[in-house]
């Protein structure tokens, strides 16, 4: 047998070789391929249910796009109702890419599309914000606010449209190096909650399912263009030298030379994770559930650190004029 010959239907074109399993597909093969895998992550795990109203946070960036193609399958089988949610933080010469691409691909999916924007909500963008870090002494970095904001916004939009389910995007290299990080900084804590769903500590969050966590990174950015879509390559100009990124180049040096890495990884985590949560759990009391007074969603505190942080910035901004 050749090197480009198809192990599925032997055709003479093959767009990968998957070292992990020794496979090597034509274009249709790989994308039936993962089609199937999703599938099947998603029936294993019993992420949705028949009648679930799913919202997917579609960025405009692969694995979002992805992701909304292959729960389209379910939507057009009458199985779940679909929904996208575009967050704009405002950040310019970055962000309208991604806005663009989700408007486009929502349009041609026929997938209802809601497009909230920071500024709007908050009256700021990221932009305004990272204007005022710029001058303090230890500047916070940028992911901090939107990682706040973003969450919040999604479970509000859930919210609004009466999603059962948010879906999101992380692939299998997410995943391994969410469970590599957290274990190396002993944050057992972030550990446990590491899963194909969030199982909430409050039921009134709308549960969270990730139906690509088997998928590697590489492999989804080949669906999306060997689907005929568009892709937005650019990273975020705050993207900054994170751990997580020296953890992902480990990851993905070592499996150069040990292909099936990131899938043990993953699978091994899934084994102990039961145990980690029995005796971990049992010596973490959880914090009472209260409600934000300002915009209701669950919190810890009084107010949430979204909308504490919303305060924060309308009384810096306030103070600028
Ligand atoms: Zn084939
Ligand atoms: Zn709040």
């Amino acid at each position: 047998m050749t090197d480009n010959v198809c192990t599925q239907c032997g055709y003479e074109h093959t767009v990968i070789h998957r070292k992990y399993n020794g496979q090597r597909l034509c274009s249709s093969c790989f994308k039936k391929s993962i089609e199937a895998k999703v599938l099947k992550t998603i029936k294993k795990q019993k992420l949705v249910t028949k009648g679930d109203k799913v919202l997917v946070g579609l960025s405009g960036g692969k694995d979002s796009v992805a992701l909304l193609k292959i729960l389209n399958i379910l939507k057009e089988k009458r199985i779940i109702e679909l929904e996208a949610v575009t967050i704009d933080e405002g950040i310019a010469g970055y962000r309208e890419e991604g806005v663009r691409i989700a408007v486009d691909v929502a349009n041609e999916l026929n997938v209802k599309h809601h497009i909230v924007s920071l500024n709007d909500r908050y009256n700021f963008t990221i932009d305004k914000i990272m204007k005022l870090e710029e001058k303090e002494e230890h500047p916070q970095n940028a992911c901090t606010y939107c990682g706040v904001f973003r969450r919040q916004i999604f479970n509000q939009t859930a919210r609004e449209v009466g999603a059962t389910k948010l879906a999101t995007g992380h692939n299998l290299d997410d995943e391994t190096q969410s469970i590599l990080m957290n274990y190396l900084e002993g944050n057992v804590n972030n550990m446990v909650r590491i899963g194909y769903k969030t199982e909430a500590r409050d039921k009134r969050f709308t549960p969270k399912i990730k139906p690509l966590r088997e998928i590697p990174e590489k492999e989804i950015g080949l669906y999306v263009l060997e689907s005929g879509f568009e892709v937005h390559f650019d990273g975020c100009p705050y993207a900054h030298e994170s751990f997580r990124m020296e953890i992902g180049d480990f990851l993905r040096k070592t499996t150069l030379q040990h292909p099936t890495i990131m899938y043990s990884t993953l699978n091994g985590f899934e084994k102990i994770k039961p145990s980690i949560k029995r005796d971990y759990m049992k010596n973490n009391t959880e914090k009472p559930n209260k409600t934000c007074i300002k915009c209701g969603e669950p919190s810890s505190q009084d107010i949430c650190k979204s909308c504490s942080f919303i305060e924060k910035i309308h009384e810096r901004l306030d103070m600028e004029e």
